[in-house]
């Protein structure tokens, strides 16, 4: 018999990624014996204002930051459809891609655990895909029992058994957004790529000083 081919989707707005989201999702595969880590930057993320970058960007820093990781790949499919990108559009669109053969992970991060019974279509998408929790530096250790009431048990259980105990990395885009604002490159916290393709393409307002 055939082990089900289990994929580890990482979706979010990379605006830019950082070395966070490469150490944690990098954990998570591990962790959860996935056989493929598919980074999914986000068209318009229904979580967020807008992203600051335009998606060809965000694409190319993300192919240049996993070059080296022979699992990650990035997927365009939330880049290249039209209006707000809803998980449950982007589970589907795998589903299909796989004929449902495969098992799929979606990752996020403690801090967007709050909002999760607010999700398009959430009972369905709950039902397509296993959402999994990886710890967040400064939010909460994640607690499923505030979910009492709002899912069902068995998903509550599976939520508490796809916790995944990631290093703590305190990073986020917003703080690395603010520090090339000011015209300075934050250091240990992008990898050295997407720090050449900020400057390249004067992102993020970062102009160097002469
Ligand atoms: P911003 O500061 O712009 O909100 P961010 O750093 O949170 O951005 P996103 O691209 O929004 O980055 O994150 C994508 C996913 O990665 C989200 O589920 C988020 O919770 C998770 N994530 C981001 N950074 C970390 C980190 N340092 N540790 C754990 N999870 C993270």
């Amino acid at each position: 018999m055939t082990a089900t081919t289990r994929l580890i989707l990482f979706g979010g707005s990379f605006d830019p990624i950082h070395n966070g989201h490469l150490a944690v999702a990098q954990h998570a595969l591990r962790a959860l014996n996935g056989r493929q880590l598919i980074f999914v930057p986000a068209g318009q993320s229904p979580h967020k204002i807008h992203p600051h970058t335009a998606g060809a960007h965000r694409l190319a820093m993300i192919q240049c930051a996993i070059e080296s990781l022979d699992q990650a790949v990035v997927s365009d499919c939330e880049l290249s459809r039209p209006g707000p990108s809803y998980t449950f559009d982007t589970i589907r669109f795998f589903k299909e891609q796989t004929q449902d053969s495969a098992e799929l992970y979606w990752l996020i991060g403690a801090d967007q655990l709050d909002d999760l019974p607010k999700w398009y279509r959430i009972d369905e998408l709950l039902a397509d895909c296993r959402i999994a929790v990886m710890v967040r530096a400064g939010y909460p250790t994640p607690d499923m029992s505030r979910f009492e009431g709002a899912f069902a048990e068995p998903i509550i259980a599976q939520l508490r058994r796809n916790i995944v105990q990631t290093p703590l990395v305190p990073v986020s885009s917003t703080q690395i957004r603010r520090s090339l604002m000011r015209g300075q490159v934050p250091q240990g916290l992008l990898p050295d790529c997407v720090i050449r393709y900020i400057k390249e393409h004067g992102l993020y307002g970062f102009k160097q000083s002469t």
